[in-house]
């Protein structure tokens, strides 16, 4: 079995606002929990380096690229009502977005069979032009550009934060070699991410929205995969899969209305890992995205890690009970006919 990659950086620490919940903290739980259960000494360790303006550039506008840079130089500020930058920020920005870069040139040379990026800031917020919902660069849509600048074909994108990735979906709109698959809340911010947005003209079909209902959690989570993102990958065919992994889905999570819980991460993460053996030799790079409870944060982050290197994930005991559910059969069954699943 090749080894798995972890990438991170003391660096990433640095991006900060007082107050506000896309903290230092968050990280630091999650790379605590992957010491103390053995997991990071049993990883190999990326090292991290500067996105390229190229790699950038490929999916935002240099405007954007230039208003993060003018902000922290300014000494930092904010973007959008969510979104901060300090006088740091732009450079924390081009190490996570690397960071991903790394991990996928890792995975595709066979270095690592999968890998885990611990970044931050997140991305799947921001679009080609726009820094949004505490996103600067969209690290995920960077990495996935990146792969298809070298000759991969296919590149899906699974993004299980609560929140719809609107800047991914834009990036990739109509993008027939980028499938993106999202399961999120709805209504909420950022009131994208309906099931008829599909993607357009030949990427018909290769944008796959899934907008559930506040209260939805582990029953829920398993039927929206089973029945809807697994399909797609089958059908889809990627040679890489990148994960999306905010978890804010989380039944403790403070920001956010679903129910998963900790073990119900962890099923999504395993299908999704079985299925990437299946379809393309394992390959998947998972990066952090949302995920504001940080207990929650570090025991679904071990337990990816745990799945990667083939041990079974743990529940964790203080996990509220499981409540109700509603119904969302019929969700799936739009959801399924929109992308011509059904
Ligand atoms: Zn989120």
């Amino acid at each position: 079995m090749r080894p798995v990659g972890i990438i991170t950086d003391q660096r990433f620490l640095e991006h900060e606002y007082a107050g506000h919940p896309e903290r230092p903290e968050r990280l630091a739980a999650i790379i605590e929990s992957l010491e103390a259960g053995g997991l990071l000494a049993r990883m190999q360790p990326l090292s991290v380096r500067d996105v390229t303006d190229e790699e950038l550039l490929r999916v935002h506008e240099p405007a954007l690229v230039a208003a993060v840079r003018a902000t922290a130089a300014d000494g930092g500020g904010w973007l959008d009502a969510d979104t901060y930058v300090n006088e740091t920020s732009d450079k924390i920005a081009v190490m996570a977005a690397g960071a991903v870069v790394t991990a996928l040139d890792a995975v595709i040379s066979g270095e690592v069979g999968q890998a885990f990026a611990a970044v931050r800031p997140p991305g799947h917020h921001a679009t080609p032009s726009t820094p949004m919902g505490f996103c600067l660069f969209n690290n995920v849509a960077v990495a996935a550009a990146a792969a298809l600048a070298q000759g991969v074909e296919r590149v899906a994108i699974v993004d299980w934060d609560v929140h719809h990735g609107n800047g991914t979906q834009e990036i990739f709109i109509d993008e027939p070699r980028v499938l993106y698959v999202s399961s999120h809340v709805s209504p909420f911010y950022p009131g994208t991410g309906h099931f008829s947005e599909t993607g357009s003209g030949d990427a018909e079909g290769t944008t796959i929205n899934i907008p559930l209902p506040s209260g939805s959690g582990d029953r829920a989570f398993a039927d929206a995969y089973e029945q809807v993102v697994i399909p797609a990958l089958r059908r889809f065919r990627p040679e890489i899969i990148l994960v999306s992994s905010g978890w804010d889905a989380h039944v403790r999570d403070p920001l956010a209305p679903l129910a998963l819980s900790t073990a119900g991460y962890s099923h999504i993460a395993g299908l999704v890992l079985d299925e990437a053996k299946v379809l393309c030799d394992g390959r998947v790079v998972a990066s952090l995205e949302g995920g504001y409870d940080t207990h929650a944060l570090a025991h679904c982050a071990a337990n990816l890690c745990r799945l990667m290197l083939g041990d079974a994930a743990q529940p964790d005991p203080e996990d509220p009970p499981p409540e109700a559910e509603p119904d969302i059969s019929g969700l799936l069954m739009s959801v399924r006919e929109a992308v011509g699943l059904a």
